[in-house]
């Protein structure tokens, strides 16, 4: 018997420079986190096996580096992405100030159907958070985003995050019939 082809997905990670794009992207790749990221002037691509309700899925998942400030990604990285992990940090409000602007950004060159997984990353640092996690629900209950607060360091919630934005990826074209 033959074995069915994986599903690919395909989405991408946005937001502004630092605030933990590539450590998560790192860290639920290959389960480590780098204090001192160097970036690069390239968009990075990753590809993950999961499984969703036993059903392989190959993930490939696209980082923006060094091309994060607003307006200079190029058109061709939102392309065909189904969905969209728009990351904030919790220690800098002007990260979470920048969201309506990103997701102005996600509906003119991504189009009207991306799923968005709005990402609070940076919880480890409590002591220094400037956006509280009842400002993160709100934002993400009035824009119609799915919601998570997350470590890149810790490791906390990260794996959730990617697997449940495929997972409502999946929900959502299912639920269109296309
Ligand atoms: P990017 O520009 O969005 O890709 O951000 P980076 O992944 O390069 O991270 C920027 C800085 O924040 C780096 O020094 C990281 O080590 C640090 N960082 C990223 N995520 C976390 C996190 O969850 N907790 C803490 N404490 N630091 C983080
Ligand atoms: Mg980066």
């Amino acid at each position: 018997m033959e074995m069915p082809r994986p599903s690919t997905l395909k989405y991408i990670i946005i937001g502004d420079t630092g605030v933990g794009k590539s450590s998560l992207l790192l860290q639920f790749t290959e389960k480590r986190f780098q204090p001192a990221n160097g970036s690069t002037t390239n968009v990075e691509f990753a590809a993950k096996m999961i499984t969703i309700n036993d059903e392989p899925i190959k993930l490939k998942i696209w980082d923006t580096v060094g091309q994060e400030t607003f307006r200079s990604i190029t058109r061709s990285y939102y392309r065909d992405s189904a969905g969209a992990l728009l990351v904030y940090d919790i220690t800098r409000r002007e990260t979470f100030n920048h969201l309506a602007s990103w997701l102005e950004d996600l509906s003119e060159h991504a189009g009207a159907n991306v799923t968005i997984m709005l990402i609070g990353n940076k919880c480890d640092l409590a002591r220094r958070r400037a956006v509280s996690t009842e400002e993160g629900v709100q934002f993400a209950e009035d824009h119609g985003l799915y919601f998570m607060e997350t470590s890149a360091k810790t490791a906390q919630n990260v794996e959730e995050a990617f697997i449940n934005t495929a997972a409502a990826i999946r929900e959502n074209i299912e639920d269109r019939g296309s």
